[in-house]
C-alpha cells in the first residue's frame, strides 16, 4: 500500500519494472531499445504471439483485467507446451483504454506474475498504448526446444495412438478464462517416449486434431466417442456433451499422438502429475470419423470458429 500510484507511461513502465526479476536465458530485460536473450548453442528458438480483444475474446465488465492478463500470458504457454518447449521470455504489447490505463495495466500484470513465476519466465518487454478504443493485449513469448527438438503437429504416422491430457468440453463456463498450460507436462512426456505429433486444444479437438492429420500429409483419424473424457461443465452447459467434448474450444489441454508401444507404455504407467486418455488411431485413409457406443462410425466434421469468416463453420 506505500506503493504510490504510478503516473504515465514511464511511471507505469518503471513500477512494472520494479516488479519483474531477470531470470535464466535474459541479459537484459526491460529498459533498453531490445531485450536480448541468450540460449545454449545450435538450441532451437521457440516464438509465439496472441492477441486477446475486448468485445471479441473478452468483455471487461464481465472479465477484470488480471484474468484478462492471465489468459493472454496462458495460451501463450500453452503453445510452447505444444512444442514440449521451456518458455523463457515474455514480451506484453497493450493498447489500453483511456480512462483507466494505468488499473486496468496493473491488473493484467498481477493476472500474469504467477504464470511467470511458476514457469520461470521473465517479463523482458513490450510496448505502451493508450487510447479511446478497447483493451488489446498481445503477448509473445520465447522459448527454448529441448535437445530432442520442438514436437511438431507434423510428425503423426498411420497407426499412431490418439493422447489427451484432460477432460474436454463446456471451457465457456469459466475455465476458459483460467487454463491451466501444460508446459512441465509436455517436458516429461518428450523425455519418456517419442512424440510423434502434438498441438494444444484450442479450437476444439475435431478442428486441432484436424490440423495434426493434414500437416502430416493427409491423413485420418477414428475417435472412439466412448473414450473421449467428457468435463462435467460439458454436461451442465446443454446440447450433446460429445459434441461439446469435439468442438468446443479453449480446453488447452495437449493432444499428441505416439506409437502403439509408446502409447500402452504411457498408459501403463504415466509419469507422475500427468492425466492422458487414449482417444483413437491415427490412419491413412484421410478424414475424420467418429466411433460411437454400438460400433458405428460416422464422419465428424470440424465444427471450430474463424475469425475470418465469422462464426462457427
Ligand atoms: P521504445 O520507445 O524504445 O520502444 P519504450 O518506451 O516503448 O521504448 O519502452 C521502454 C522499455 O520498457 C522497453 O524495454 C520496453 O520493452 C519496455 N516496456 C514498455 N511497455 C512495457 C510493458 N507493457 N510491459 C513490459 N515492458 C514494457
Ligand atoms: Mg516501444
Amino acid at each position: 500500500m506505500a506503493d504510490p500510484e504510478p503516473t504515465g507511461e514511464f511511471g507505469l513502465i518503471a513500477w512494472i519494472r520494479e516488479r519483474v526479476q531477470a531470470g535464466r536465458g535474459v541479459s537484459q530485460g526491460i529498459g533498453d531499445d531490445c531485450a536480448s536473450l541468450t540460449f545454449r548453442a545450435g538450441a532451437e528458438v521457440l516464438v509465439t504471439t496472441d492477441m486477446l480483444m475486448e468485445g471479441r475474446h473478452f468483455l471487461l465488465h464481465e472479465t477484470t483485467a488480471a484474468e484478462v492478463g492471465y489468459k493472454a500470458l496462458a495460451v501463450n504457454l500453452s503453445d510452447i507446451a505444444s512444442m514440449a518447449g521451456v518458455p523463457v521470455a515474455a514480451f506484453v504489447a497493450v493498447a489500453l483504454p483511456r480512462g483507466s490505463a494505468v488499473e486496468v495495466a496493473q491488473g493484467l500484470h498481477a493476472g500474469m506474475i504467477p504464470l511467470l513465476e511458476k514457469f520461470g519466465v521473465t517479463l523482458a518487454g513490450g510496448d505502451t498504448n493508450a487510447w479511446d478504443g478497447p483493451l488489446v493485449v498481445t503477448v509473445t513469448l520465447i522459448g527454448e526446444a529441448t535437445d530432442r527438438g520442438a514436437v511438431r503437429r507434423s510428425g503423426a504416422r498411420p497407426g499412431d495412438l490418439i493422447i489427451v491430457t484432460g477432460p474436454l468440453g463446456g471451457s465457456l463456463l469459466g475455465r476458459h478464462l483460467r487454463p491451466t498450460p501444460r508446459v512441465a507436462e509436455a517436458l516429461v512426456l518428450a523425455e519418456v517416449v517419442r512424440l510423434h505429433a502434438m498441438i494444444d486444444l484450442s479450437d476444439g479437438l475435431a478442428a486441432d486434431l484436424g490440423h495434426i492429420l493434414e500437416e502430416s500429409g493427409g491423413l485420418g483419424a477414428t475417435l472412439d466417442a466412448l473414450a473421449i473424457p467428457i468435463h462435467p461443465d460439458a454436461r451442465s452447459l446443454g446440447g450433446s456433451p460429445i459434441d461439446h467434448a469435439l468442438h468446443d474450444g479453449e480446453d488447452f489441454e495437449l493432444c499428441l499422438t505416439v506409437s502403439p508401444d509408446d502409447a500402452d507404455r504411457l498408459l501403463a504407467s504415466p509419469p507422475s502429475g500427468v492425466t492422458l486418455h487414449r482417444i483413437g488411431t491415427i490412419e491413412v485413409e484421410p478424414g475424420l470419423r467418429l466411433r460411437l457406443a454400438d460400433g458405428s462410425t460416422r464422419p465428424l466434421t470440424p465444427k471450430g470458429f474463424d475469425h475470418l469468416l465469422g462464426g462457427a463453420s
